[in-house]
C-alpha cells in the first residue's frame, strides 16, 4: 500500500504548508515525573542514530481512538504504524465497559429505537453546552454511524443495544429513556492468537472466558433472588459453557471491543509497535511530519508522509499535571484509566503550539479506594438503602446522579469546615443482605482489608458509626431520619432521587413507590469512603470537526491530529450516556483518518463500506 497521493493532494499538503511557528507556546521544561512517563528530552536525541521507518500515518495510542484511526486509514489504502507506550495494547479502552454512543446507527436502528437526528442534535447540544462548537457536536452525529458501520464491516466485532440504558438526562430536551448506547457483543478473543496475551488487562478481574455484558450487570447488581438475575447467570453460564465447547475465549465489554479493533488490524496488515512510546513530533516546513519513538528502549525516527494521529489517551497518570491543571484534593491514585496514560501526546502537541481545552475536568466517578485500587461506583449509589452525606453528615447531590455530575457536586461543596471529600456512602444490613456491592456478592461479610485500610466501617448504630468516620452525628441521624421518610412516600424532597429514568435503570424495580428508595433501619450500619474517582481525564488539544489540532487563534497546525482522552472532547463538562467517551473517540479518530487519506475539497467523503 502506498501513499496514493494524487497530484490534488500533493498540492494541499504544500498548500498547507506553512511558515515554521513549530516552539510557539511551547513549556519551557517537561518533566512529568511519574515512572510511566517517557522524559521529552530530545536535545539529547541524535537524529543520526536513529532507527528510521517511514509509513503515511503514524498513530500514537493503541486505544479506541487510535485503532479505529489506524483501520479506517488502512483501508482507504494508506499505509499505517500504531505506537504504543507499553507492554500491551488497548489501554483503557480495554479496560473499560465497552459502551459506544453514537446515536443514529445502524444497531440502533435495527433493535427499533425510536430517534431522529434532530432528537439527537437538541439533546447533545443541551447536555455538552455552549463550549462545545456546533460543528465538533454535528461532526459526531453526522459521522458516528457511518464510523460505526465501517467498524462492523473491517472487524469481527458485533454491537447489541444496551436495552433502557437510559441516556444520562433522559428528561433534556431530545434525551431518550430507552438509552442510546451500544456494546460488544461477546466475542471469541481466540481469533487474536498469539496477540491476545498482549491485550490490556481488564479493570475488575473475572474468571477466564466468562463474557458479562453490561446488559447482564444491569440485573447482576439486584442479587441472585432477582429473576432476571438467575436469568442473566443462565445465560453467562451457558455462553461460558459452550465456548469452552467449542474451544474458544470469550471477551465482553471493552475486552471485546479492544480485541475486536485489533482483530481488524490484523486483518488488515496494520502493524502494532508495542514498547514503543512516541516521545516528541517532527516538524519539517511548519508541518508535522514524524515522530521521535523509542522501540525497545532505543530512540528511531518514524516519517509520517501524511500526519500524525495523537490518540495517548488522557493525563490520568500524571500527577503533576494533574496538580497543575486540576483542583486538589487531586493525584493518581483514585483513577481507573491505563497506567500509560500520562499525556505524552497532549505535552507534544503544547511544545508545537496547540491549544488544549478542559483540562481541569475528567470523566469523574464517585470511587472507593480499596486496597486493590478505587472502585468505581455504577449501580451503588442507585440501589435503594444508601444515602451519600459529607462531612456534616447532609446529603449534598442526588446519588444517582450521572458520575460526573456527582464528583462535581463533591468538588463544588468541599469546605474546610465541611468536607465533601471525602464523603460517605451509608448502608443499613438489609441494602448489603439484598444487592452485589462493590463486586461482592450480597450477604458476604466485606473482606477485613477493606477495614482496615480505612475504606469501610461498619457500626451497630447510626451514631458510633458517624463517630468511627468523623462526620457529625446530629446531621447523621437527621439525614437518616429524613430519607426514610421520602423511602415511605417515594418521593425525594430534597435532591429528587429517583425521579429521572436514568437513577431508575440501576434501580430496584422490586422496590415501590420508589425502586431508587428504600429506608436505612436494619443495623448494622456500614459506611464507604467515596473519593472523586475517575475513568480518566477528558481534556486535551483542541481540535476541529476533522480532528485537526489547533493553535490558540483557531488555525491547524498542519498533519497533527488528535482524537479520544488526548483532545478536548465534544461533551464537554458532561457526559451523555453510557458510551459517551469511546463514542466520540472512535468517531474522530475515524475522521481523522479519513482527512488524512481524503483529496483536497472532498472531505465528508465517508468510507465505502469493504
Ligand atoms: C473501568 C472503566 C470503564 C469505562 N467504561 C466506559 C464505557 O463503557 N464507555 C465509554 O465510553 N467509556 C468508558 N470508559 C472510558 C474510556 O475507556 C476511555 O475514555 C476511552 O477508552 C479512551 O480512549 P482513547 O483511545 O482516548 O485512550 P486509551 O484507550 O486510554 O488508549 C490510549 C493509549 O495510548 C497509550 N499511550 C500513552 N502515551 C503514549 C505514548 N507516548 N506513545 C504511545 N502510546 C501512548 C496508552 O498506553 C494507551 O494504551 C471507561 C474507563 C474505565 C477505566
Amino acid at each position: 500500500m502506498g501513499t496514493g497521493l494524487t497530484a490534488d493532494e500533493r498540492e494541499r499538503v504544500e498548500a498547507d504548508q506553512t511558515e515554521s511557528d513549530s516552539a510557539e507556546g511551547a513549556p519551557a521544561e517537561l518533566d512529568t515525573a511519574e515512572s510511566n512517563t517517557v522524559k521529552l528530552d530530545t536535545a539529547e536525541l541524535n537524529t543520526a542514530e536513529f532507527d528510521t521507518a517511514e509509513f503515511d500515518i503514524v498513530v500514537a495510542g493503541s486505544g479506541a481512538a487510535g485503532m479505529t484511526a489506524a483501520l479506517t486509514a488502512a483501508h482507504r489504502g494508506a499505509t499505517v504504524v500504531v505506537l504504543e507506550k507499553t507492554g500491551s495494547f488497548g489501554g483503557s479502552t480495554a479496560r473499560s465497559g465497552g459502551g459506544i454512543w453514537a446515536p443514529g446507527n445502524t444497531v440502533l436502528r435495527r433493535a427499533g429505537v425510536a430517534d431522529t437526528p434532530e432528537l439527537a442534535r437538541s439533546y447533545l447540544a443541551r447536555v455538552a453546552g455552549e463550549d462545545v462548537p456546533a460543528e465538533l457536536r454535528d461532526a459526531l452525529l453526522e459521522h458516528g454511524p457511518a464510523m460505526l458501520d465501517f467498524v462492523l464491516a473491517a472487524t469481527p466485532l458485533r454491537l447489541a443495544w444496551v436495552p433502557g440504558y437510559a441516556d444520562y438526562y433522559p428528561e433534556a430536551p431530545g434525551g431518550l429513556a430507552s438509552g442510546r448506547s451500544v456494546e460488544p457483543v461477546p466475542f471469541n478473543g481466540s481469533v487474536l492468537g498469539a496477540e491476545l496475551a498482549r491485550l490490556n488487562r481488564p479493570y475488575l478481574p473475572v474468571p477466564r472466558g466468562v463474557a458479562v455484558t453490561q446488559a447482564d450487570y444491569r440485573w447482576l447488581t439486584l442479587g441472585p433472588r432477582h429473576p432476571r438475575a438467575v436469568l442473566a447467570s443462565a445465560k453467562i453460564a451457558g455462553r461460558l459453557a459452550r465456548s469452552r465447547l467449542l474451544g474458544q475465549r470469550m471477551l465482553s465489554l471493552g475486552q471485546a471491543l479492544a480485541a475486536g479493533l485489533r482483530a481488524g488490524l490484523l486483518a488488515s496488515g496494520v502493524p502494532v509497535w508495542l514498547d514503543s512510546p512516541l516521545i516528541d513530533l517532527v516538524v519539517a516546513d511548519g508541518r508535522v511530519t514524524g515522530v521521535r519513538i523509542l522501540r525497545d528502549g532505543k530512540p528511531a525516527l518514524i516519517r509520517a508522509r501524511r500526519g500524525v494521529l495523537i490518540a495517548t489517551g488522557g493525563f490520568e497518570r500524571n500527577s503533576q499535571l494533574r496538580q497543575e491543571y486540576q483542583q486538589a484534593p487531586i493525584g493518581t491514585d483514585w483513577t481507573t484509566g491505563a497506567t500509560g496514560n500520562t499525556g505524552d501526546g497532549i505535552v507534544a502537541g503544547q511544545r508545537l503550539g496547540a491549544a488544549t481545552g478542559l483540562m481541569d475536568d475528567a470523566w469523574w466517578g464517585p470511587s472507593i479506594p480499596l486496597p486493590r485500587g478505587p472502585y468505581f461506583c455504577l449501580a451503588e449509589r442507585n440501589l435503594p438503602g444508601c444515602v451519600m452525606v459529607n462531612g456534616a453528615g447532609r446529603r449534598f447531590v442526588n446519588e444517582s446522579a450521572p458520575y460526573v455530575d456527582a464528583v462535581h457536586a463533591m468538588y463544588a461543596g468541599n469546605a474546610a469546615d465541611t468536607p465533601h471529600i471525602p464523603a460517605w456512602l451509608v448502608f443499613d444490613q438489609r441494602y448489603r443482605d439484598r444487592y452485589v456491592f462493590a463486586g461482592l456478592p450480597p450477604r458476604r461479610p466485606l473482606p477485613r482489608h477493606w477495614y482496615t485500610a480505612g475504606a469501610v466501617f461498619r457500626a451497630p448504630d447510626l451514631g458510633k458509626l458517624a463517630a468511627a468516620i468523623g462526620v457529625d452525628a446530629g446531621g447523621l441521624a437527621q439525614t437518616v431520619a429524613r430519607f426514610n421518610s421520602f423511602a415511605l412516600t417515594g418521593v425525594d424532597a430534597e435532591f429528587g432521587r429517583g425521579d429521572s429514568a436514568y437513577d431508575r435503570y440501576y434501580g430496584d424495580p422490586r422496590v415501590r413507590p420508589n425502586p431508587n428508595l428504600a429506608p436505612l433501619d436494619r443495623a448494622p450500619f456500614y459506611a464507604a469512603k467515596i473519593v472523586p474517582g475517575d475513568l480518566g481525564t477528558k481534556g486535551g488539544l483542541r481540535t476541529d470537526a476533522r480532528a485537526r489540532v489547533l493553535r490558540p487563534d483557531g488555525r491547524p497546525i498542519p498533519g497533527l491530529y488528535a482524537a479520544g482522552n488526548a483532545s478536548a472532547l465534544v461533551m464537554g463538562r458532561s457526559y451523555a450516556g453510557a458510551g459517551a467517551t469511546i463514542g466520540p473517540a472512535m468517531t474522530f479518530g475515524y475522521l481523522a483518518a479519513l482527512d488524512l487519506t481524503t483529496a483536497p475539497g472532498a472531505s465528508g467523503n465517508e468510507l465505502d463500506n469493504p
